[in-house]
């Protein structure tokens, strides 16, 4: 399980907050920006709260029970993630288990209210009788049937017994009503369930499939090799391939079909080898060999207790480069916050990084001054190439004037045959230009070109030419880059040189930390635009000669906009 967050809204939680963090280590105290400094600031806490519930990170709010049922309330409909959640009162009085009770959340209330010395307010009746979740297994084992599961329990309420078949090391101190001629079993086991209602089954995960001259259907083949070995698909812990096949789109989707890791090995340069060297290759513990089967390509390894699956061979590296958007969380594309919750390891520049939190513990961050972004680039496929997830961080869109055109200069000047494996994927971002477009009306609503006006990568001469060209053919003009200390006057040089071919009536809008704190909004015309006006962290947009503006700046009903239509 991930660190709790540890929710507070005000100064007077700090200290319980304090206290409870310190049971669980690399927890963060959240605090409500404003009215208290903690470890990590947020904004608005029904959203703060949703976040933290969509990422699956377990929460205890030192709030009202009402207040974080409201907030949480929309997510609930979805039963795919419930982390743990928990209201504790600000002065530690009371501790109030709340959802999650599949993820442990009384386990928690009992850790909590026993460093605060009060009773937890646990009402689950299982747990209230035997002191564990029996439904809850730790992780590497899998109830095979959940409806089964609660009828089972519901017996047990009722007064019954049970035995234990197998190796459950984690009911040892549960106080189960446990008897050898018991009608009811618990039963730990990698075999498929055979339906008997007396038997509440539990499979670990201790079995590993691995596959090598595999053509067409993989999960057929997976399947009936576990099947005539009576086990339960439940009990897979992971799908093994030859390293070879890093690439392969047909692994991945088998692997996504099973609902397992996808791992590799090297088998061995010889084609048709046995998949059960792919086994021998990748597996660390002691295991049998069930099943190896050359001419189906599939073999399949059981260990005697759940195995990780960190730790079987190797994963796929992978490297996610992704824009930020313009600062604010809520302009972060999805899949963008996806890629960084699954992410190892966080590369990018400081600033960057630092935007992107609040980050898992467990994750590594790689925040640079660095502005070598080749040196960057390739520092993320050597960690990806490794076999680690790699989140590569750009602020905006990272095609535009970011890190995604030097990763993929990185990779082709490369002869590297484990860079190549990688799973390289860009995703798109909200760029700094259609932020602060957005925010003025739709400048960019007819033609318009992206400029960078830092001669750092490309001579002075080209920036010129590229504007009079920009300039002379009408061009509403998104500028990046536009000054900074080191590039003081050329700014004013490309503003004389739009001045040439445009009017001092045109509109320009500056867009200053668009989407972060402080953000500035500003319009002007070309004639009253200094340079002066302008910083690194501002985004120049030069509107065209039909760019227009209406409404009234002082009332905030200000726009500007370029038709969609030119004459
Ligand atoms: N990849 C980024 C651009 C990086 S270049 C993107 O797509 O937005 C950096 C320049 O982008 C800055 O000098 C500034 O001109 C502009 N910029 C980036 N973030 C900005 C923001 N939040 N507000 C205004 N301009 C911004």
């Amino acid at each position: 399980m991930s660190a709790p967050a540890i929710v507070i809204l005000g100064a007077g939680a700090l200290a319980t907050a304090r206290r409870i963090q310190a049971l669980y280590a690399d927890s963060q105290v959240h605090a409500l920006r404003g009215r208290v400094e903690a470890d990590v600031s947020y904004g608005e806490l029904g959203a703060h709260l949703r976040e933290l519930y969509a990422r699956g990170t377990p929460i205890v709010a030192l709030c009202a029970a009402g207040i974080l049922i409201r907030c949480l309330a929309p997510s609930l409909s979805n039963k795919g993630v419930e982390p743990p959640v928990l209201a504790v009162a600000e002065d530690g009085s009371a501790v109030v288990p709340l959802l999650g009770g599949l993820a442990g959340v009384n386990l928690m209330a009992r850790e909590i209210a026993a460093l605060l010395a009060v009773p937890p307010a646990i009402t689950t009746s299982g747990e209230l009788r035997f002191g564990t979740c029996v439904l809850n297994p730790p992780e590497g084992y899998m109830l095979a049937d959940i409806g089964q599961g609660k009828r089972f329990v519901s017996d047990l309420l009722a007064g019954e017994s049970t035995r234990i078949e197998g190796e459950a090391p984690w009911l040892d101190d549960a106080q189960l009503p446990r008897s050898d001629s018991a009608r009811l079993a618990i039963r730990v086991t990698p075999r498929a369930w055979d339906g008997r209602d007396d038997e509440l089954v539990i499979h670990p995960r201790s079995v590993v499939a691995a596959v090598t001259a595999v053509e067409g259907e993989i999960v057929t083949r997976v399947r009936e090799a576990l099947d005539s070995h009576g086990l339960a698909p439940l009990s897979l812990a992971a799908l093994l391939a030859p390293s070879e096949r890093m690439a392969d789109p047909a692994l991945a989707e088998a692997a996504a079909d099973l609902k397992v890791p996808l791992r590799f090995a090297l088998a061995g340069p010889q084609v048709g080898v046995p998949p059960g060297n792919l086994l021998h290759a990748a597996l660390r513990i002691p295991y049998e060999t069930l099943h190896n089967d050359a001419s189906a390509g599939v073999a399949l390894a059981l260990a005697s207790l759940a195995i990780d699956p960190d730790t079987i061979g190797r994963a796929r590296g992978r490297l996610t480069v992704i824009g930020l958007g313009p600062g604010s969380a809520d302009l972060m594309v999805p899949a963008a916050r996806t890629a960084l919750d699954g992410a190892t390891d966080i590369l990018g520049y400081d600033t960057y990084v630092k935007m992107a939190g609040p980050l898992r513990a467990d994750q590594r961050v790689h925040g640079t001054d660095n502005r070598e972004e080749m040196q960057r680039a390739r520092h993320a496929f050597e960690l990806a190439s490794e076999g680690r997830s790699v989140a590569m961080v750009s602020s905006g869109d990272p095609g535009v004037f970011a890190m995604a055109a030097a990763v993929l200069e990185a990779l082709e000047s490369s002869d590297n045959a484990d860079w190549a494996a990688v799973e390289l994927t860009i995703l798109p971002g909200v760029s700094a230009a259609m932020a602060t477009a957005a925010q003025a009306g739709a400048p960019l609503g007819h033609d318009f070109c992206m400029l960078s006006l830092s001669d750092n990568l490309k001579p002075w001469a080209i920036i010129e030419k590229r504007l009079r060209h920009a300039a002379e053919a009408d061009l509403v003009m998104a500028f990046y880059n536009p000054i900074s200390r080191a590039r003081p006057w050329q700014l004013d040089k490309a503003l004389n040189i739009v001045r040439e071919y445009r009017a001092a009536q045109t509109q320009v809008v500056l867009g200053r930390d668009i989407g972060r704190p402080g953000g500035t909004l500003r319009t002007f015309t070309l004639g009253e635009l200094r340079s002066s006006d302008v910083d690194m962290r501002t985004m120049v947009i030069v509107g065209s000669s039909m760019t227009r503006r209406f409404g009234d700046a002082a009332g905030g009903g200000e726009w500007v906009y370029t038709p969609r239509w030119y004459e």
